[in-house]
């Protein structure tokens, strides 16, 4: 998008460079004091760390501690009682997360669920969706996808018994481009959409910062005959989406990047409803899955849940769902995903708006600008004065920020709404500022 001048976002705000702007907007902030909620690591003189690493770990919200003391204390009095009692008994306690992860991907309470990990359940979706023929075999992900799930996809490809070489489309951005242009995805959905066997991208790519758009392909996918999944690691929490209504067959994320939940904790998956009651879908299956009327009857014929629960397999990590639970509260008191969302705009177009007025060409932000294709985000690359970027992200460091360094050469950075305020974005940048002008 063109800025008509340099402080002129997209939404009319007038932005400053000054720490004064700053302060203001972050006064003006209605969840400004969200940040009161979490526990913001501290930097060596004592300051608040600038914490721009919420789409790697983010951090804790104070309710986990409360939450996880609770489960604690009711495994304490009751024992295996604990699964049946109180106001939050194990048993059905995957189930007091439904309506938060279905508001935060677009989804009916049905199609949600919150087990395993990211990559097992991409794993267990591809078992499900993935169901190569010898004229439809292929899977189309990114070329340069996270490690995990281009590990993911290769081994089910090798599995089905198809070679990956030839069954495996990864599609890049042009030459000289860094991001993946819209149109060459429903290109390539278009010309070999009759091979595809599944399609799986990002929401939000991890590198990038890029948003796909989903609805579209979909749409493109679906008309091809594909099924399309995507893995929502770095969108879930960030961006509004509306899984249900856009069709996607499935989806998975994890809870520890923007949903706070936790170093490794339990992951969501979304199955759209139309696959719920298909009886031939094949499945991984597990106790979990199996009607839950009757799943202590112990009968060994497996009736899976009519709802995206039908693919759990095992009873879950309570004190993990405790922490998810704590985290979506947390998101609900601010107002939900679209608040959220709303601020995280602001957010990264003041970021976007004092890299460009403070460092212009100095450095080079990849995410795209276009205001359909980034969320909270940005990535940088700032090895152009001929010192090594990682040089230049070992002093920011050094200084009082996290963010994450990425081979080969991006610095992520992403301002979450949640905890971050303007004064981080304005503090980030002339910290960066001078670590670049050190020689
Ligand atoms: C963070 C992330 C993962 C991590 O996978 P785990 O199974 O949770 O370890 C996988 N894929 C993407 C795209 C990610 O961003």
């Amino acid at each position: 998008m063109q800025f008509e001048n340099p402080s002129q976002s997209e939404n009319g705000l007038q932005f400053k460079n000054s720490p004064e702007f700053a302060r203001k907007m972050d006064k003006q902030d209605p969840i400004g004091a969200m940040r009161t909620q979490f526990h913001i690591p501290k930097h060596s003189d004592g300051s608040d760390e600038i914490y721009l690493c919420g789409n790697s770990l983010g951090l804790q919200p104070k309710k986990t501690e409360e939450y996880l003391a609770f489960e604690l204390s009711q495994w304490q009095k009751y024992g295996v009682k604990g699964h049946f009692t109180g106001d939050y008994p194990w048993m059905p306690y995957h189930e007091f997360l439904s309506e938060g992860f279905a508001e935060l991907v677009g989804a009916n309470k049905s199609e949600v669920v919150a087990m395993n990990s990211l990559t097992a359940n991409l794993h267990f979706m591809m078992v499900s969706f993935y169901r190569p023929t010898a004229s439809r075999h292929k899977i189309l992900i990114e070329d340069h996808a996270f490690p995990s799930d281009h590990y993911a996809v290769e081994s089910q490809i090798k599995f089905h018994g198809y070679d990956p070489k030839e069954s495996m489309i990864l599609i890049k951005p042009r030459d000289g481009e860094e991001t993946i242009r819209h149109q060459d995805i429903l290109d390539i959905i278009e010309k070999e959409g009759d091979s595809i066997a599944l399609i799986m991208l990002p929401g939000v790519q991890y590198y990038t910062g890029q948003v796909f758009r989903m609805k579209e392909i979909t749409e493109a996918g679906h008309n091809k005959g594909c099924m399309v999944g995507f893995d929502l690691a770095h969108a879930a929490g960030n961006i509004v989406m509306q899984l249900h209504d856009w069709n996607v067959d499935f989806a998975c994320w994890c809870s520890y990047k923007y949903l706070n939940s936790g170093p490794g904790s339990v992951a969501g998956c979304f199955v759209h409803e139309r696959h719920h009651s298909d009886e031939n879908i094949p499945r991984f299956a597990g106790w979990w899955g199996h009607d839950k009327s009757n799943r202590f009857k112990m009968e060994n014929s497996f009736k899976p849940m009519h709802s995206a629960e039908a693919w759990q397999l095992s009873n879950p990590p309570i004190l993990s769902l405790a922490a998810i639970r704590a985290s979506l509260d947390t998101i609900k008191e601010a107002g939900g995903i679209r608040k959220l969302a709303e601020k995280s705009r602001k957010l990264t177009d003041y970021l976007r708006f004092l890299l460009k007025d403070e460092l212009g060409e100095d450095i080079k932000i990849l995410t795209p600008e276009n205001e359909q294709e980034y969320g909270s985000q940005l990535s940088l690359t700032v090895d152009t004065h001929g010192i090594d970027g990682k040089v230049i992200f070992e002093r920011i460091e050094q200084a009082g920020v996290t963010g994450d360094w990425r081979y080969p050469n991006v610095i992520r950075v992403a301002p979450v709404p949640l905890y971050n305020s303007f004064e981080d974005c304005y503090r980030f940048v002339q910290i960066l500022k001078t670590s670049l002008e050190e020689k």
